[in-house]
């Protein structure tokens, strides 16, 4: 095998808890993660030499080659299994950067997945996913995919059952909500309201919809939506079209819409389009499904 293609496809959070700060300066959470069907396409062709090369092709410029998580991924694998030849990559870059969908981490994982299968060297799972810790606290999830309780820093995950089929609007507006900032002004410990992370695994167990729905919350939304009106407007825009809910995904700023049929989706999506455009603001817009 010379060469290979693969699918990275972006996260959103169906709950997003932040439980406490810890001593370390990092934070305990617990997330109900969901792979959906917005992907990156990525290109690997084997090197007869030990160099790693990266080409992008997005709308978003990623900096410095060797600081991009695909770059750390390779490399990693390479040092790791003391694979000698190098490889060349090439990213289509479709998911919103920087936006709470876990791009980065998705084409890191995808990263570590085709270069086990390029070079055949069998190693399981579970063990990227063990190996994966070190690039990002995401990485081990986007390994395992599909619907999954994540707990610690992130990285301890439980497969849980697929939610039942819905549509999904995600818009991304243009605002930068940097991580750190989110974190800072949270103060996690004296937080009084908690999601009801444990009812939604109930409900994804019986595969009742509305009631995971009605339980879709996230706690970042506390700092962001007082600094930044167009979250909630948005979430309003799209429950207004017939969202079962609407939340932001990560620390944002993605949202996302839970609809019963795509039609309503699309709908929702036109609608939004015009609205947002009227006040000027180019968002990225998809209608998409869970990928389980
Ligand atoms: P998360 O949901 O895990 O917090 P995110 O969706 O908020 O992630 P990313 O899209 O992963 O954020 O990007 C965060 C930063 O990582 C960007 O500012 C970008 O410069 C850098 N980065 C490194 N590698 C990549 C990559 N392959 N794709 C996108 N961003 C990358």
């Amino acid at each position: 095998m010379n060469n290979i293609e693969i699918k990275a496809r972006a996260k959103i959070n169906l709950a997003l808890d932040v439980c406490r700060r810890l001593e370390n300066g990092y934070h305990e959470v617990k997330m109900i993660m969901q792979m959906v069907d917005i992907y990156d396409e990525l290109r690997y062709q084997k090197r007869s030499d030990s160099q790693i090369t990266l080409k992008v092709d997005s709308q978003d410029d990623l900096g410095d080659i060797t600081n991009n998580l695909i770059y750390k991924a390779a490399k990693l694998m390479q040092d790791t299994y003391g694979i000698e030849c190098g490889v060349d990559i090439y990213l289509n870059k479709n998911i919103p950067v920087a936006a709470g969908m876990a791009g980065g981490s998705t084409d890191a994982a995808a990263t570590m997945l085709a270069i086990n299968e390029l070079f055949e060297l069998g190693i399981s799972k579970e063990e990227l996913m063990e190996k994966s810790v070190k690039l990002g606290a995401d990485v081990p999830y986007c390994i395992m995919g599909g619907t999954a309780l994540a707990e610690g820093i992130g990285e301890r995950l439980t497969p849980l059952p697929s939610p039942p089929q819905a549509s999904l609007l995600v818009v991304k507006p243009p605002i930068m909500v940097p991580t750190k900032w989110v974190y800072e002004t949270l103060r996690a410990n004296e937080l009084e309201h908690h999601p009801d992370v444990d009812g939604m695994i109930k409900a994804l167990q019986d595969k009742d919809l509305t009631g995971i729905t009605s339980r879709m919350e996230n706690v970042m939304e506390t700092v962001t939506e007082r600094e930044y009106p167009i979250i909630s407007e948005i979430k309003t825009m799209m429950k207004s079209k017939g969202a079962l809910n609407s939340i932001m995904s990560g620390s944002g700023p993605s949202i996302f819409g839970v609809f019963d049929s795509q039609k309503q989706a699309m709908d929702a999506c036109d609608f939004v389009k015009s609205r947002l455009e009227n006040k000027n603001i180019r968002a990225q817009i998809f209608v998409t499904d869970f990928f389980n």
